[in-house]
């Protein structure tokens, strides 16, 4: 098991792991593929380019578990009518978080074998 914050995260969620970091898939995305990754980047390993970075540092910026976490969103063209609404369903979605509205382990391992595979081939 590994530790993010309050929550024990069970091995089949984590799709990679590195010497410092890891990552899981969300147990509630707002795009397909919405992803969680921990820690901190091992020096030489592979990063990709992000074209915006914002921060949410505590409870009072809507950081809901402590432990220093990237969450990565990929959208596609149309995916909301208004391209920034996104912003706006992120907070709905901090805020009415509740046990069913969370994807099942087995839906979230499924999706974190595909990741894996991807992964190990790129
Ligand atoms: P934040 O509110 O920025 O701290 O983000 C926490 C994120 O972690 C939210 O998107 C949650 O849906 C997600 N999350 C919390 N617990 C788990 C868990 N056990 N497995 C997967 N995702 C989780």
């Amino acid at each position: 098991m590994l530790r993010f914050g309050q929550h024990l995260i069970k091995p089949s969620v984590v799709f990679l792991t590195t010497e410092l970091s890891f990552a899981l898939v969300n147990r509630r995305p707002v795009v397909p593929g919405r992803i969680l990754s921990m820690g901190i980047c091992a020096p030489g390993k592979s990063r990709r380019r992000s074209g915006r970075l914002e921060g949410q540092d505590g409870p009072e910026a809507g950081q809901t578990v402590k432990h220093v976490h990237v969450h990565v969103l990929p959208r596609r063209a149309g995916d909301f009518s208004r391209n920034d609404d996104v912003y706006e369903e992120l907070q709905r979605h901090d805020k009415e978080d509740s046990p069913d509205k969370w994807r099942t382990e087995e839906e979230m391992a499924a999706e974190a074998e595909i990741l894996k595979k991807y992964f190990q081939e790129n």
